[in-house]
C-alpha cells in the first residue's frame, strides 16, 4: 500500500487582469418630472349643461404655482344644479378648464 500523498493540484496561475477602473459617480440630483404639457383645448371654466343632471368632469388646474398644474383629474359624480359646472382647484382655488363633460347614464339615484 502507498502512503505517498497524492500532489496536490496547483491552481493555474490566471492572468492578471487589467484593473478595474472606477470611475467616481456624481450623485444625481433628484429632477422631478416636468409636467404634462397643458391640453389643447378645453371647455372653458364654466360649461352649460341640463340642469340638475349629474356628469363626470375632467378638469385640469392650469394656474402656474399650483402643485397641480396641469394635472387633470376627473370627479366621477357632479351636480349640474342650475346647469352649470364650475370646477374649483383644491390647492390654488382657481377655477380649472373643463376637459370634458360626460352625462352620468344611468343618473345615480337621489337619496
Ligand atoms: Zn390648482
Amino acid at each position: 500500500m502507498s502512503t505517498e500523498p497524492e500532489p496536490t493540484p496547483q491552481p493555474e496561475p490566471q492572468p492578471a487582469s487589467d484593473p478595474v477602473v472606477i470611475e467616481p459617480v456624481e450623485p444625481e440630483e433628484e429632477v422631478p418630472p416636468p409636467p404634462p404639457p397643458p391640453p389643447d383645448e378645453t371647455l372653458g371654466v364654466v360649461v352649460s349643461v341640463e340642469p340638475g343632471t349629474w356628469y363626470e368632469v375632467t378638469s385640469v388646474c392650469v394656474t402656474e404655482t399650483c402643485i397641480n398644474l396641469n394635472t387633470s383629474t376627473t370627479e366621477p359624480e357632479v351636480y349640474s344644479n342650475a346647469g352649470t359646472i364650475r370646477m374649483v382647484c383644491g390647492p390654488c382655488g382657481a377655477y380649472r378648464p373643463i376637459l370634458e363633460v360626460v352625462k352620468l347614464d344611468p343618473q345615480p339615484e337621489m337619496s
